[in-house]
């Protein structure tokens, strides 16, 4: 198994579970990938990765949650409150203005699906785009809607994201949960009795002839079966070596998929100066996307922690900057918001999930040019030896925690199936 996300962690305790023997092959020091509870405030554990259980109904997701009795917190997206580029709050009128654009910008990105072209959401949306002057509040909230419903899901830029397939997912009904000692229970729970080999960065994937040798920057592992669970945008640098390449409609499908990105900067107070009855926050950016999305903790942990996302290309440029730059562009965000005198946080914790050397982004999305079939070429195995999971590999649930562990217990199933 290459890879202790939840996708590996998935193939690895099902393959144990029915008698194979099974060795997790993992880069980081720790488990989980993209699924990381930091525990640096000891009173408030925090997901720098996956934070919730997107549609608690018929989730596997809750099944495991439900089987550790963790404790889980809903969050509600109707429970926000948003403000205009000064910072003043919504109005009625101004949520109405904000229906009318959102109506206008999905019907046009309903006739782009309809047409035989593919093309970007941000083509798909020009007509609209034309008709609004640049400086206008009209203009901003067409960003705000783009960038707060379409780049912040699915992580992709509005420039790449494909009109055709962006929504190409399916979804579960029911709450948004998160846990409240953080996702890393759930990949703790699923590693419990495995084989882990921490530390090992998987350099080159031999895979013919039989039987498979995985050679990573220390040793070497061979094995009869292989399940690779790397993120697509490790795929894509093609920081691992397959001998013999992978096969060029493998090759060209990882190409087409977009990875996306999607950052979090978690700030603590001293004490919430924020409305305190939501969980949302939003903000009609001027600098498109910026900042437009925050989650408060106050409500539900009863802790006084705002977290800012930014995705896409604000996301990847945010990067760029040192954590001071970024907590003091928070900053000004938060005081045209709620005024100048808003105190300094007292600590904050910044991802930077594009640079993070086993992850490349944050997760894949359809970029125009790819369509979903990709995602199954993605999946196909290598001569009965090579196995392909991760949330990329997932034709409905790409780009989830659910979907990553589905593909794990998928690529089990085929290893399984082979044995008579
Ligand atoms: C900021 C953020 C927020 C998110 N929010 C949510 C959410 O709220 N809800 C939700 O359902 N999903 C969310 N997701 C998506 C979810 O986290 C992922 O889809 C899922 O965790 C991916 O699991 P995986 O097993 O496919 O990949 P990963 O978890 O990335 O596992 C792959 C593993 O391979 C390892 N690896 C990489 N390179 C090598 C190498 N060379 N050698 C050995 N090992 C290597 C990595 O270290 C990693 O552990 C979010 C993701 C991010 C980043």
């Amino acid at each position: 198994m290459i890879g202790a996300g939840l996708a590996g962690l998935a193939a690895a305790q099902e393959l144990q579970r029915l008698g194979h023997s099974v060795t997790v092959v993992e880069a980081r020091d720790r488990i989980g990938g993209r699924v990381w509870t930091s525990r640096q405030w000891p009173d408030a554990p925090l997901d720098l990765g996956a934070t919730w259980i997107h549609g608690t109904e018929g989730n596997p997701i809750t099944d495991l949650a439900d089987g550790i009795q963790a404790r889980r917190w809903v969050t509600a997206y109707d429970r926000a409150a948003t403000y205009n580029t000064d910072g003043s709050p919504f109005s009625e009128a101004d949520e109405d203005a904000l229906e009318a654009l959102r109506e206008e910008l999905f019907k046009a990105i309903a006739r782009a699906q309809d047409g035989d072209r593919d093309t970007s959401i941000r083509k798909a949306t020009k007509s609209v785009r034309r008709g609004l002057d640049p400086d206008s509040p009209a203009y901003r909230r067409m960003n705000f809607i783009l960038n707060s419903e379409l780049e912040h899901e699915y992580s992709g830029s509005v420039a790449q994201l494909s009109a055709h397939w962006y929504d190409s997912d399916e979804g579960f009904d029911g709450d948004e949960a998160l846990f409240e000692e953080g996702f890393g229970v759930i990949a703790e729970s699923l590693a419990e009795g495995l084989s882990m080999e921490l530390g090992q960065v998987v350099q080159e994937i031999r895979w013919d002839p039989s039987p498979v040798r995985v050679m990573t920057d220390q040793t070497e592992f061979v094995a009869d079966h292989v399940v690779v669970t790397l993120p697509l945008g490790v795929l894509q640098a093609q920081r691992v070596r397959f001998t013999p390449p992978l096969p060029s409609e493998q090759q060209n499908a990882i190409a087409r998929l977009g990875m996306g990105v999607l950052n979090k900067c978690y700030l603590r107070f001293e004490e919430a100066f924020w409305p305190t009855d939501v969980d949302w926050l939003e903000y009609v950016s001027a600098n498109p996307g910026e900042w437009a999305e925050w989650v408060s903790f106050q409500r539900v942990a009863q802790q006084p922690i705002l977290l800012g996302f930014n995705a896409a290309d604000q996301g990847r440029q945010m990067e760029s900057q040192s954590d001071a730059a970024t907590v003091a562009s928070a900053l000004d965000t938060l005081k045209t918001m709620f005024g100048p005198d808003i105190p300094n946080p007292v600590d904050v914790q910044i991802t930077r999930w594009a640079s993070d050397p086993f992850a490349l982004g944050s997760y894949s999305f359809n970029a125009l040019g790819s369509t979903p079939r990709d995602r199954n070429i993605l999946a196909r195995p290598l001569a009965e030896r090579v196995f392909f999971a991760g949330e990329a590999t997932h034709p409905d649930y790409f780009g989830t925690t659910h979907g990553a562990y589905l593909s794990g217990l998928r690529a089990a199933e085929e290893i399984l199936a082979l044995s008579p």
